[in-house]
């Protein structure tokens, strides 16, 4: 059977200049309309995922919740989600974080994680790590234990692996 890795490779879209000149947007949709591929990338998080105890899983806006509801649900785990700022109708805790120009923030509801739970954070593509760094500092901020961090594409010369610490990253495709 091909790889992972491999089927990925030839299944993401590079899209150049999008959404600005210099960046090359890896887009994940062929991947999403293609069923066999849909549940091929589903069932390998969570054969990697499935065994290690997960009570929440955290999806980040938007593309995240695309690989977070499946995967939370397949684990017999629960779902929270990592929102924009004024997305999240209650209560909620923010990080904000930099982006080339200027700043950006997350948020989460105070209720989504806590003491005591097994949190996995998920997005489509790692890159610089600042976005998953932040999301790690909200789940961090309200007691729950930090289990890893799960990414369908890594782009490895950006580093954000380095960025996001000892813990457990993992990712199905690295470019
Ligand atoms: P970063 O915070 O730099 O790790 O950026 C990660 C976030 O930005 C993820 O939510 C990605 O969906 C998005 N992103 C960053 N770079 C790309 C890219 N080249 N192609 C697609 N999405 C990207």
């Amino acid at each position: 059977m091909e790889t992972i890795s491999d089927l990925l490779r030839r299944s993401i879209r590079d899209v150049p200049d999008f959404p600005k000149k210099g960046i090359i947007f890896k887009d994940i949709t062929p991947i999403l309309g293609h069923a066999p591929t849909y549940k091929r990338v589903i069932d390998e998080l969570v054969s990697r995922w499935g065994p290690r105890k997960i009570d929440q899983v955290v999806g980040i806006e938007s593309r995240g919740f695309i690989f977070a509801a499946p995967l939370a649900y397949a684990i017999g785990a629960g779902l929270s989600i990592v929102r924009k700022p004024g997305k999240l109708p209650w209560e909620t805790i923010r990080e904000t974080y930099q982006l080339e120009y200027g700043e950006d923030g997350l948020e989460l509801h105070i209720d989504a994680v806590g003491p005591g739970e097994r949190v996995l954070v998920v997005d489509d593509l790692l890159a610089t790590g600042g976005t998953a760094e932040a999301v790690g500092k909200l789940v961090a901020r309200q007691g729950a234990e930090l289990a890893g961090y799960a990414f369908v594409v890594e782009l490895a010369f950006l580093e954000g692996k380095r960025r996001l610490g000892a813990g457990q990253v993992d990712s199905l495709v690295t470019f």
